[in-house]
């Protein structure tokens, strides 16, 4: 197990950096019946990593967005609280449970963060399963070591290491993952 090979942090933590924050999306006018914007979520390095186009209604936000380049919408709840010094305080409902909550984040579709967990939980075997199925099948092309077999072109060769780095990188970030769930307090700060 090449354990924390070399990856950092953030690239999977950009990801998991897709989320809709009630209080912020509330406080920059956004949850006013009417109001519309596209949200664009950034990564570390400030690369874009995806963008929603949000409508609000009375009781409700309008979600437009392409997942997986799928366009989807979606209709999420908006529950508003009376705050003790007057005005209201906005809230999701979460699409899958049903739970009050000010965040949610997106991972298969939005959800608050126990939800999407369960979520993450899948995707990740998933993307496991696939990576090693993937690694297995170049290797076998290969000699012992990923050495290149007689005969084979060099360029094929190089082709294959590629694809076998890149598979054990998917691991690690499915690590990265796990570690996330089950050990949120070592997570780098912010996460
Ligand atoms: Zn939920």
């Amino acid at each position: 197990m090449r354990y924390g090979a070399g990856r950092p942090g953030w690239h999977v933590k950009a990801e998991h950096c897709r989320s809709l924050d009630a209080r912020r999306l509330q406080r920059d006018g956004w949850l006013r019946p009417g109001a519309s914007c596209v949200w664009g979520w950034r990564n570390g390095d400030g690369e874009s990593t995806g963008s929603i186009s949000l409508l609000a209604e009375a009781d409700a936000l309008r979600l437009s967005y392409t997942l997986n380049g799928e366009p989807t919408t979606r209709r999420v709840p908006i529950l508003r609280s009376a705050c003790h010094y007057g005005g209201a305080r906005s809230w999701f409902a979460c699409p899958t449970c049903g739970t009050r909550v000010a965040i949610l984040y997106l991972r298969r579709a939005f959800a608050c963060r126990k939800c999407s967990h369960v979520a993450y939980a899948s995707q990740s075997e998933d993307d496991l399963g696939r990576a090693w199925r993937k690694q297995w099948k170049a290797e076998a092309k290969l000699d012992e070591h990923w050495r290149r077999p007689k005969g084979m072109h060099e360029s094929t060769h190089a082709k294959l290491l590629a694809v076998i780095l890149e598979c054990e990188q998917r691991r690690d970030a499915a690590l990265f993952d796990f570690a996330a769930r089950h050990f949120p307090h070592l997570m780098p700060e912010g996460f």
